[in-house]
């Protein structure tokens, strides 16, 4: 009987550290419990073929093809940029049937292409007992995004789907390119609150975001944001306003996420919270990455007992808000939570109950 291998990667919810990893920065991020599952098989011909439950459609290519699909058959460039990108890096995958599945909601920004990714790549390497470190597979998959899909995101996804771990919060530094973990306290329980208004407009307005940190550091004479510190971003006179907010997002979450690692270390939920807060309030005012909406979530979440903080989470322009609460109260959150945002602005939010979880795994074969 021919070998099948199953592999699965999470999507993750970003916690503290807004935009800073494209900045050479730090970010606490954690996988959640849900993701994408890819069963894989072998296949004589150089070839993939790959179809997904979640949309209904199937595609084919050969293994060395070079260009793109387009239309209709673009989610499939997934897949095949990540094919590609592992046997352009030398690792011998040969022809597979790839099928896929997913519990991910769609349009939340929990990072559904990098499960994708990262799950065909584990069960592609698998399938040829082939294997690489888990720093590699999460840049080789992130290379497949920028280059095959040409979205030009940064390793914040790929990175949080393979390092995630039960019950813990994943620190990722973009400079020094690594990972670790932090013990989540046990009393807490995370809340995905979609605003319903998916984000849309984060193609272009993410880009010209990026043009801008770059613009920042280049008017500070830095390599990149990540080499200078809140205060002297408010001291340097050569910086146009928005430049200036801009940039002060970005330390101000380097900030934050140093000081959120410290808060869970010693245990305060608390502080973790209001740093989570103020995170928001920067996006509002200096990143100017908020929408009515996620403010409205963010307000609502202020006033609910039992809320320890609440923020945008990902690139921001719409999609959802995370929400540190206490697990004892989150049953009541949940359901009051709805009805509050309707009633503030005519829209309907969905909510979900996560929590950290395990990273990217085979789950047969
Ligand atoms: P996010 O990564 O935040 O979920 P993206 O726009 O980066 O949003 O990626 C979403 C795209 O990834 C979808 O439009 C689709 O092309 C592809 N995708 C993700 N999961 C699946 C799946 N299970 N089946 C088919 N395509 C998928
Ligand atoms: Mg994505």
């Amino acid at each position: 009987m021919s070998k099948t291998v199953v592999a699965f990667a999470p999507g993750r919810v970003e916690l503290l550290g807004n935009h800073t990893d494209y900045n050479e920065g730090l970010v606490l991020a954690a996988a959640i419990d849900l993701g994408v599952t890819a069963r894989a098989e072998r296949l004589e011909a150089d070839v993939l073929e790959v179809s997904s439950e979640t949309n209904g459609r199937r595609a084919q290519a050969s293994l060395d093809q070079r260009a793109p699909f387009t239309g209709d058959s673009a989610w499939a460039n997934y897949p095949l940029g990540v094919i590609r990108t592992l046997r352009d890096a030398g690792l011998e995958v040969g022809g597979l049937r790839l099928q896929v599945s997913s519990n991910l909601p769609l349009g939340w920004g929990l990072s559904s292409s990098a499960a994708f990714e990262v799950s065909t790549a584990l069960a592609a390497l698998s399938l040829y007992d082939l294997s690489v470190e888990p720093m590699t597979l999460a840049k080789l998959c992130q290379k497949a995004e920028n280059e095959f899909v040409g979205v030009q995101c940064g390793l914040l996804d790929q990175a949080s789907s393979v390092f995630g771990r039960e019950g813990e919060v994943i620190r990722l530094d973009f400079r020094e390119v690594s990972a670790s973990t932090v013990p989540m306290p046990a009393h807490a329980a995370l809340l995905l609150v979609d605003s319903g208004v998916p984000h849309e407009l984060s193609g272009g307005e993410y880009n010209e975001r990026r043009a801008q940190c770059r613009a920042a550091a280049a008017a500070l004479g830095v390599r990149a944001l990540r080499d200078v510190t809140s205060k002297a971003v408010a001291a340097a006179t050569s910086l146009d306003p928005v430049t200036r907010a801009r940039a002060l997002h970005i330390t101000g979450e380097n900030e934050r996420v140093q000081a959120g690692v410290a808060a869970l270390e010693a245990n305060r939920l608390d502080d973790f919270g209001r740093l989570m807060f103020e995170s928001h309030e920067s996006s509002k005012r200096n990143f100017g990455n908020s929408t009515s909406f996620l403010d409205s979530l963010v307000e609502i979440a202020a006033a609910t007992p039992g809320v320890l903080g609440a923020r945008l989470t990902g690139g921001g322009f719409g999609g959802a808000t995370i929400w540190l609460v206490e697990k004892a109260q989150a049953p009541a959150i949940l359901q009051t939570v709805p009805e509050a945002y309707h009633r503030k602005t005519g829209a309907t939010c969905k909510v979900l109950l996560t929590k950290p979880s395990q990273g990217a795994r085979l789950l047969h074969g």
